[in-house]
C-alpha cells in the first residue's frame, strides 16, 4: 500500500530542474565507476521525491546517455545498496521473537567510505549530495517497512535496528513498554521498590537468607509480576510521584507512577487482566488504578511533579482537644523550617529546607492519643513536623505543644497531582 501509494507521488522527471553547476559536477562524475544510486545521491537535494537511481537515469538522459556501466563494484559503495535485500533479511531475523509496530534503521560505518565519499563531492564540486549513511538508512527503513507491515521513523520506536556494515549483522534494541496508572499500598511494611541487602549488595547473604534482599517483596515487583509474565520482559523500572514509607500506608486514588519493562517481547498486553492480577497476586496488599500506555515523557513528568499531599496521622501524647485545635489554626499557612532528617541523612545532602502546612485539622482524640488530617506542600517531612526531630524542624507540632509527640501510625491519604481523579 505504501509502496503504491510513493510511485504515484513521483513528479514528473521532465520537471526535474538541474543548475547547469549541478549539470557540470555530475559530467565530472560519470566515469567515477558509481552505480545509479551513488551517482544519483551527488545530486540527492535536487529533484525532490526522486529516488536516487531515477535521479541518475535523467541525469544520464540530460548529459547524453554518456554513463558508462559498471565493470566493477561501485566505487563509493562497492555494491551496497544492491545488498539492501540482505539487510532487510539481517533486520527482520534480529527482531524475531519480539511484537514490534514501530522501529528506527540506523549504521554504523566504516569512517573510510565516508571520507572517500566527501572527498568525492569536493572532487565534483556539488552542493547537493545527500550522505550515504541517511540514504542507506531511509532504503533499508522503506524495505523493512513493505516486509515487516511496521512503521519506520524516529518517533516512539519499539525496536531500533542498527545495521552495522564492517562487521555485516543487524544490532538490535529493544525499547522498553511503558505502562502507567495509580497505586495503592494497604500494608504497613512494603517497601516502593525492590530494597537490595545492604551488606552483599543484592549477591545474597546470610544476613537476607541468599535473597540479596532486605525485604521480601516491594509495590513494584508485586506489580511487575503479571506484567513480567505477559510481556516476557527482562527486568523492570519503577518510576514512583515520590514514595511513602515502607510503614506508611498508600491509601485514596493512589500515587502515580510508571512501569517501565525492559526487553518486552510482547507489547499487547491486557491491562484489565493485570490489574486484577496485582491484587490477586499481592494478596490484597497492593492495588493498582487506570493502568495504560506510557511513554518516557510519563516517566519525566511523574519525576518532576511535586504535588501537594493528606496524611492521616495517629499521634500518641496526651494533650487537651482544645489546645490541639487551638495549635493546629496557628500552624496552617506558617512556613516551617525542616533541616534534612537524621533518618535520610544517609541519601539526603544535610539543609534546612521551608516548607508548609496547608490545611490541618483534628479527627479524634482519646485516652491519651488523638488524629489528625494534615495537608503539606510536597518534600514536607511529616512525621519529622509532628515529633520535633530533637529541634531539627522548627517549629515542629510537639515544640508548639510544649509536649513530647510519636507518631504511632502514617497513612498517605491523596496525591494531589493534577490527573487525580
Ligand atoms: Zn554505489
Ligand atoms: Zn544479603
Amino acid at each position: 500500500m505504501g509502496a503504491a501509494g510513493s510511485t504515484l507521488r513521483v513528479p514528473d522527471p521532465a520537471t526535474f530542474d538541474v543548475p547547469d553547476a549541478a549539470l557540470v559536477a555530475a559530467q565530472r562524475a560519470v566515469d567515477r565507476g558509481l552505480c545509479p544510486e551513488c551517482f544519483g545521491r551527488l545530486l540527492g537535494r535536487l529533484g525532490h521525491g526522486l529516488t536516487n537511481p531515477q535521479r541518475a537515469a535523467v541525469l544520464r538522459e540530460r548529459l547524453g546517455g554518456s554513463l558508462p556501466p559498471l565493470t566493477q563494484p561501485c566505487s563509493v559503495c562497492g555494491g551496497l545498496f544492491d545488498r539492501l535485500p540482505i539487510w532487510v533479511e539481517r533486520a527482520v531475523r534480529a527482531a524475531e521473537g519480539y511484537e514490534w509496530h514501530r522501529f528506527t534503521c540506523g549504521s554504523r560505518w566504516d569512517a573510510e567510505l565516508l571520507a572517500r565519499e566527501e572527498a568525492l563531492w569536493i572532487e565534483v564540486g556539488t552542493e547537493w549530495g545527500e550522505s550515504i549513511r541517511s540514504a542507506f538508512n531511509r532504503e533499508l527503513g522503506k524495505l523493512v517497512e513493505a516486509r515487516s507491515g511496521a512503521v519506520g521513523g524516529p518517533e516512539r520506536p519499539d525496536l531500533v535496528l542498527l545495521a552495522d556494515l564492517p562487521v555485516g549483522r543487524v544490532e538490535l534494541t529493544v525499547q522498553p513498554l511503558y505502562v502507567q496508572g495509580r497505586y495503592r499500598k494497604l500494608d504497613r511494611s512494603l517497601p516502593q521498590t525492590r530494597w537490595p541487602c545492604r551488606r552483599c549488595r543484592g549477591r545474597g547473604c546470610d544476613a537476607c537468607g541468599g535473597t540479596g534482599k532486605t525485604y521480601p517483596t516491594s509495590v513494584e515487583e508485586l506489580v511487575a509480576a503479571p506484567l513480567l509474565t505477559a510481556t516476557g520482559a527482562e527486568g523492570t523500572r519503577f518510576h514512583g510521584m515520590g514514595r511513602e514509607d515502607i510503614d506508611a500506608r498508600m491509601l485514596g486514588d493512589g500515587r502515580p507512577f510508571v512501569l517501565e519493562l525492559l526487553r518486552p517481547r510482547k507489547r499487547t498486553v491486557d491491562l484489565g487482566a493485570a490489574t486484577q492480577d496485582v491484587l490477586k497476586g499481592s494478596g490484597g496488599r497492593v492495588e493498582v488504578r487506570n493502568l495504560r500506555s506510557a511513554d518516557a515523557h510519563d516517566v519525566e513528568r511523574v519525576k518532576e511533579a511535586s504535588p501537594e499531599k493528606s496524611y492521616r496521622i495517629g499521634v500518641l501524647g496526651g494533650v487537651p482537644v482544645a489546645k490541639v485545635n487551638e495549635t493546629l489554626e496557628l500552624v496552617v499557612g506558617r512556613a516551617i523550617a525542616q533541616r534534612t532528617p537524621t533518618r535520610v541523612a544517609h541519601r539526603r545532602s544535610d539543609r534546612v529546607r521551608s516548607r508548609r502546612i496547608v490545611a490541618a485539622r483534628l479527627v479524634d482524640a482519646n485516652e491519651g492519643r488523638f488524629t489528625l488530617d494534615v495537608r503539606t506542600e510536597a518534600g514536607t517531612y511529616v512525621k519529622e513536623w509532628v515529633e520535633g526531630d530533637g529541634g531539627r524542624t522548627d517549629p515542629s507540632l510537639a515544640g508548639l505543644l510544649g509536649t513530647a509527640l510519636r507518631v504511632e501510625f502514617l497513612d498517605v491519604m491523596e496525591i494531589h497531582d493534577s490527573e487525580a481523579m
